[in-house]
């Protein structure tokens, strides 16, 4: 039987929203690839008599409690503390740890004040994760039915420490792993997209099939269990197929990369290369594509013409045209994405003109018009796309005219 988790965050900074919880998304998303079902998270402030009685909660309900947070020198890290004493274990000083600690602080040139010690203390009988990205080292016990871990806040510590001890601590053979698989859908909604796979979601146990609303796009993870990834892997394959052939060019599966990576292998496998000019979306394309190391096989590069003389001096735009139709206009975009491929000398070319907001926008031109061109020479497609309707902030606009431009790339390259 999968085994029942609960995650406890501590922290009073998280219970008053100024900072997120990403350490429960983190670990909630890497238990259940190994059969460790979250049914709880919560988030306590560094109070121990609240901490107190979540844990006794949690030891009640849940066979595998995990916290983060509170393992840190200060008089208000006192996760280690409390569960000690709910959990009837006595604290005792870790030399290892402690040496760790100290080296920590000799190679920084720091000075290690004593309050630093008790990071080192820890419960008896413990098994003790070394913290190789900082300082408190985290830990297991085992307490009659349950499983207790204890991980540091600072999630570049609490991330690699999960993957490196708590996953491997909590396999078991004969619990199998969950392997998934990722495809994204494009210009279907969500509600049509479940519409579609209904039946197949419904009947689908392993693997099981599930969507989620993402940037524009719906993504959904198709997910087995198996003794082995492979395995699990294999699993998923008639599904996968099933469901890239109900949606045709609007889905493929995704390589981890996201659209960029996509973009970049079809690139690759057809020879040709790309380049951008960019108004509105100020360079996010030519980030994106250039967040992919060795991209410059495909990725010749992109200009940022944000204002109109930009556009007529490193583009040679006619001014005249931009007065006359406007910068945020069918015209100009298709210009950019003609001009930017000659001067690049690239089999595509892209244009992005639009209104980012949240000011500049006209009842002819609202805020989130962005125009898309793009264009091999031959051909020039330019879309009109309005994604200011759903009161999207400036950041939102730019990435989903970004990833509707590497969009239509990826379906010209297929096409
Ligand atoms: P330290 O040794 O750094 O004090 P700690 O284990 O005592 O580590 P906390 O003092 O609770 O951890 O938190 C340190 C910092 O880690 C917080 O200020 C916050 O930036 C980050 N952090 C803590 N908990 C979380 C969490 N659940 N999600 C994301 N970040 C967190
Ligand atoms: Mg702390």
């Amino acid at each position: 039987m999968a085994r029942k988790s609960e995650l406890i965050a501590v922290g009073t900074e998280l219970l008053l929203g100024e900072i997120v919880n990403t350490d429960g998304a983190y670990i909630a998303s890497r238990l259940k690839d190994v059969g460790v079902e979250v049914y709880h998270q919560t988030v306590v402030g560094d109070n121990p008599e609240r901490l107190a009685s979540a844990l006794r909660e949690a030891a009640g309900r849940s066979d595998v409690i995990v916290t983060t947070g509170g393992l840190g020198p200060t008089y208000d890290d006192l996760t280690k503390e409390v569960i000690a004493r709910v959990f009837g274990k006595k604290l005792v000083r870790d030399e290892a740890s402690l040496a760790h600690i100290r080296e920590f602080f000799r190679k920084r040139g720091r000075e290690m004040t004593p309050n630093n010690e008790k990071q080192a203390d820890l419960p008896e009988g413990a098994v003790i994760f070394k913290n190789l990205w900082g300082t408190a080292p985290g830990c297991a016990f085992e307490s009659g039915k349950n499983t207790v871990i204890m991980l540091p806040g600072p999630p570049a510590e609490c991330e690699p420490m999960t993957d490196t001890y708590v996953i491997p601590y909590l396999t078991r053979p004969e619990d199998g792993v969950l392997t998934s698989r990722f495809i994204r859908v494009w210009d279907v909604g969500e509600s049509a997209v479940e519409a579609r796979l209904h039946d197949l979601m419904i009947e689908s146990v392993n693997p099981t099939l599930a969507p989620y609303a993402k940037y524009g796009s719906v993504q959904l993870r198709v997910a087995a269990k198996a003794p082995t990834r492979e395995e699990g892997y294999a699993l998923c394959g008639p599904l996968v197929e099933k469901i890239l052939g109900i949606f045709g060019d609007n889905a493929y599966e995704e390589n981890g990369d996201g659209l960029p990576g996509f973009v970049f292998s079809l690139l690759k496998k057809r020879g040709m290369t790309l380049s951008a000019a960019e108004s509105c979306t100020g360079g996010l394309i030519s980030k994106m594509m250039t967040d992919l190391p060795g991209v410059s096989e495909v990725f010749m590069g992109g200009v940022c013409t944000y204002s109109n003389q930009a556009k007529s001096a490193l583009l040679g735009i006619d001014p005249a045209l931009i007065r006359e139709k406007g910068a945020v206009s069918e015209e100009v975009a298709r210009e950019m994405a003609e001009r930017v491929r000659l001067r690049f000398s690239t089999d595509l070319g892209i244009g992005v003109t639009g209104i980012a907001g949240p000011g500049g926008g006209t009842p002819e031109k609202p805020v989130g018009l962005v125009y898309i061109a793009l264009s091999d020479g031959k051909r020039t497609e330019v879309k009109k796309c309005e994604f200011g309707t759903l009161r999207r902030s400036r950041e939102r606009i730019r990435a989903d005219a970004a990833n509707t431009a590497l969009d239509m790339t990826r379906r010209r390259l297929l096409g």
